[in-house]
């Protein structure tokens, strides 16, 4: 029965990578301008130290409680939610990021031959989706492993071969070197996964599956933390705070709310509190969680962040008139943070008064401008161009919402629709033509 079912599953696995990425993607990526922001943050020196342009690695949070870490599409990097929950230093994070970046630069994507060339933007974006809902592999991959099927997801393009692991090891050492911190993180992150292949079908982290362990990486990285251990390496104790911001706030809107509650009831510090104060909204007890938020924002004032998290509490409460100027306030502290404008955008479109549609619409569209990925903000970007009587440029926003959530069919009819309401030739109406590239493919 067993065996039956893991042929199958290995089946499924081998057809979803033939479809992809026609695949609708299951799993969903989490947008926060805070957490990017931090992990942007803690990529900047591996990137550079790697020798690539700032800002060329594009980094996306899967969420999902499994441990994985992965690249998919050239230069983007996907990171679980599980995997920054279980990594509690930054070393440790850095070190698996480290390692990708080593994927990224030698270029081991190459002879895993998807199409995306032709992709742009929300196609693009939907397209790499369907990547990680692939490499999320689930009871599936598991499955497959456990028959002796491994070498099926091993000649998918989901994992690595060992001289590839090799070298991005390698690499990442050199990284890791280069930017001053200690390889002990990754060697950390590695133990944790070590002997995997003995566990049962559903405990393989499916890190472990993307990225094989073997004697001799082990050994590698093990010789090198040890050479490391004698020297000092230079804390930075603003990646230590951000990074565990990042953790709490994931944790807040993650875990549920009681658990967070109950875990943290004994601790007031700003950590706890952070936590809390998303539990309390949640819950939801509004009251609680904007004084909650208040006192956050008493510890550092004009924290663009604490600002945009009361903003969104009074804002979902029902209190979007109250919301506008912290939201106001979170885009005056962080101006190049489009999601912070999205949310501006929302609470303005929420008043539904001709003045504030006017300014959301304004700021909706500087938001989408810069972010070309977050859905929320093209939902609100087609209700204002419909307000302002735009229907060509809202159906296309509604187009490129469809194919972010890996709607194709959606996605085409909208962009074909648009492209009959949009002067030929325009701006939007070649980004019509970008999502149109969805219908060469299969749903
Ligand atoms: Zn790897």
């Amino acid at each position: 029965m067993r065996k039956l079912s893991a042929r199958l599953a290995a089946m499924l696995i081998a057809g979803l990578v033939a479809a992809l990425p026609a695949a609708a993607p299951a799993l969903s990526l989490i947008r926060d301008a805070e957490t990017e922001r931090t992990l942007r943050q803690m990529a900047a020196p591996l990137v550079k130290a790697a020798g690539m342009r700032a800002g060329s690695v594009d980094l996306y949070i899967v969420r999902s409680s499994q441990l994985n870490a992965f690249v998919a599409g050239g230069a983007n990097m996907f990171l679980h939610t599980g995997l920054i929950d279980e990594l509690e230093e930054p070393g440790q994070l850095m070190g698996v990021m480290a390692h990708e970046i080593g994927h990224i630069a030698g270029g081991h994507q190459v002879r895993r031959a998807i199409n995306i060339r032709n992709a742009q933007g929300p196609a693009l974006i939907a397209m790499l989706a369907g990547i990680a809902a692939a490499a999320a592999g689930g009871p599936q991959a598991g499955a497959a492993i456990s028959a002796g099927a491994t070498q099926a997801l091993e000649r998918s393009f989901l994992s690595y071969n060992r001289g590839e692991e090799a070298s991005a090891d390698q690499a990442a050492l050199a990284y890791l070197e280069r930017a001053g911190i200690d390889p002990a993180g990754f060697l950390e992150v590695l133990e944790r996964f070590r002997g995997q292949e003995v566990f049962t079908v559903g405990n393989i982290d499916p890190y472990a599956l993307t990225h094989p362990l073997s004697t001799q990486r082990m050994q590698l990285i093990e010789q090198k933390a040890a050479e490391a251990r004698g020297r000092s390496f230079r804390e930075d104790p603003e990646i230590a705070y951000w990074y565990g911001r990042a953790r709490a706030k994931l944790e807040g809107f993650l875990d549920s709310p009681r658990r967070v509650l109950n875990r943290y009831e004994e601790r007031d510090d700003e950590l706890a509190l952070y936590a809390k104060t998303v539990a309390l909204h949640r819950l939801p007890a509004p009251r609680e969680a904007v004084e909650s938020a208040d006192r956050l924002i008493a510890m550092r004032p004009g924290d663009p962040f604490y600002l945009e998290l009361k903003g969104q509490i009074l804002h979902e409460s029902g209190r979007a008139r109250e919301a506008v100027p912290l939201y106001r306030a979170a885009v005056a502290a962080a101006p190049e943070e489009p999601l912070l404008k999205a949310g501006l955008g929302r609470a303005l479109l929420a008043l539904e008064e001709p003045a504030a549609d006017a300014e959301a619409l304004r700021v909706l569209k500087e938001a989408r401008d810069r972010d070309r990925g977050d859905p929320a903000a093209l939902r609100d970007l087609a209700v204002a161009y419909s307000r302002a009587g735009d229907t060509g440029m809202a159906t296309l926003a509604t187009a490129e919402r469809f194919a972010l959530s890996g709607r194709s069919k959606d996605a085409v009819l909208h962009a074909r629709r648009a492209s009959a309401l949009l002067p030929n030739g325009s701006p939007g109406w070649l980004r019509a033509q970008d999502i149109l590239v969805l219908d060469k493919r299969d749903d």
